[in-house]
């Protein structure tokens, strides 16, 4: 009876659909995290919303729940599921710029990476992550934090409307005006409310920044935590900048003798004026000397791909993640101890600024529920070789339990694991009860279950 299904779903639809027997089907059932390892009914790759409608129609029709997958980045792996429908949305990835607007539509599978070559030729861009390869629809959806978030906001709070298939299959635009419920619970309610095949985005005036990477000795990391917690509070809204650990990998402006070392790094990004960035840079150059640093000017979207080569797909990747209000002596002590022990050269910790133009968004004006917080922390754990598994997961895991009392109760719904689902109410935070009131009418049955999971 599937089979026959499928052969409808097959007439339906102008993209593909991959079955468990068909080619391809060990490839369209992987994503970018190697640790998942699931087995999806059907894959169905739609290549507009008409397709997306049918595949929906499908999935609800057969009584199967939905993955969704636009960049398939999700550490949990929610873009692929046991026994379900993914609609994977690889084939969409357009983006047209309005310059005079100053506004961009992207597809629902677009990627950074995509966004951000049709927007730089015009000099406009938005916030968006720290990578090109993540997926512009799952980034927005749970936030949107980086480089760019303290001058313009999450990327939700850029996001002007979505065009949204609903587990009914009706399609709606989703925007101030039309729909007002559902995008308030899309700007920070994850994918739990429908499959986005379109989103619109306000951009703003950035071509080339100054910035890049600094790296310094693992001896200057307390001094650079403290430096940091200060500065951010009132640093211009221009810059972007994070501290991390960091194995130095093997990159030419590195000394060699240094590959391989556990250092301090910090990541800047200018985007005010390119003949003020070298003197915007000097409160890091002050803190402590630098071991190897590539700053200088660039365009927005060299930096926005400038780490995508360390994190290719393939790693095996186990994260978790905490708001943080105040980045307090004790917690600096649990940042030194456990991120000097980052045991691979793809495993990294940041501590990202959300202050700026995000707390000046109302905590109850989108669904993102934790705008009071002043920082985003990630304890990303990745890595090749799954027999180090156990190791790395210990490594997060140690990390975590010792900066969390120092943490907000939530973390990013966007950096957490599939063992942090009992935590939604905390995650979500202030806004979870309105979430679960949208989830009630836009999802009942909860088909859109593999993610950062709304209750109905
Ligand atoms: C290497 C790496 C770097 C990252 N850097 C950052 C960063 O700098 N800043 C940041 O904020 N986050 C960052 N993230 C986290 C990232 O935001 C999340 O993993 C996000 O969910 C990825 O989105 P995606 O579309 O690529 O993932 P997917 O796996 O495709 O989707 C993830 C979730 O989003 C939902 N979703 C995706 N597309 C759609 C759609 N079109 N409609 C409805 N639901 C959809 C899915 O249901 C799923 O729940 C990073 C992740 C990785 C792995």
């Amino acid at each position: 009876m599937v089979t026959l299904t499928f052969d409808v779903l097959r007439q339906q639809l102008r993209g593909d659909v991959i079955a468990s027997d068909d080619e391809g089907y060990e490839q369209a059932r992987a994503v970018y995290n190697a640790m998942i390892d699931k087995r999806p009914v059907v894959v169905t790759r739609p290549v507009n919303a008409g397709d997306v409608i049918a595949a929906v129609n499908f999935a609800r029709e057969s009584h199967l729940p939905i993955a969704i997958r636009g960049g398939g980045h999700s550490v949990p792996g929610f873009g692929t599921c046991d026994g379900g429908v993914v609609i994977d949305l690889s084939r969409m990835r357009g983006v047209r710029v309005n310059p005079e607007k100053k506004t961009a539509r992207a597809e629902g599978g677009a990627t950074w990476g995509d966004f951000n070559a049709a927007t730089y030729p015009f000099g406009l861009a938005t916030t968006g992550g720290i990578i090109s390869t993540t997926g512009v629809s799952g980034l927005t959806l749970g936030g949107g934090i980086g480089y760019l978030a303290r001058g313009f906001g999450l990327s939700l709070d850029n996001l002007l409307s979505a065009d949204v298939v609903t587990a009914d299959g009706k399609f709606l635009i989703a925007s101030e005006k039309e729909n007002e419920d559902l995008f308030w619970a899309i700007r920070g309610g994850g994918g739990n409310f429908g499959v986005l095949t379109s989103l619109e985005f306000r951009l703003h005036p950035v071509k080339d920044i100054y910035g890049g990477p600094m790296f310094f000795e693992l001896k200057d990391i307390k001094a650079i935590l403290d430096f940091y917690r200060d500065y951010i509070k009132d640093a211009p809204e221009e810059m972007g900048c994070f501290p991390a650990f960091q194995i130095a990998p093997p990159l030419p402006f590195i000394p060699e003798k240094r590959h391989g070392d556990t250092l301090a790094l910090m990541v800047a990004c200018w985007a005010g004026p390119l003949d003020k960035g070298e003197k915007a840079l000097k409160p890091f150059h002050d803190v402590a000397p630098v071991v190897a640093e590539h700053v200088g000017p660039m365009p927005y979207p060299a930096l926005n791909s400038a780490f995508d080569a360390l994190y290719p797909p393939g790693l095996q990747h186990y994260w978790k993640a905490n708001f943080v209000k105040e980045l307090t002596d004790d917690a600096i002590v649990a940042h030194v101890e456990h991120g000097s022990k980052v045991p691979a050269l793809t495993s990294t910790m940041h501590i990202y600024p959300i202050n700026g133009a995000v707390h000046r968004v109302a905590s109850d004006a989108t669904a993102f529920g934790h705008r009071d917080a002043n920082f985003a922390t990630v304890i990303a754990g990745m890595w090749p070789d799954p027999t180090h598994n156990k190791a790395n997961i210990k490594w997060v895991r140690d990390y975590y339990e010792a900066t969390a009392p120092h943490s907000e109760e939530g973390g990013y719904i966007n950096f957490a694991a599939d063992d942090d689902q009992g935590r939604a109410p905390a995650n979500f935070g202030v806004n979870y009860n309105r979430l679960v009131a949208a989830k009630r009418k836009y999802d009942p049955d909860n088909m859109f279950r593999f993610n950062q999971n709304i209750k109905p």
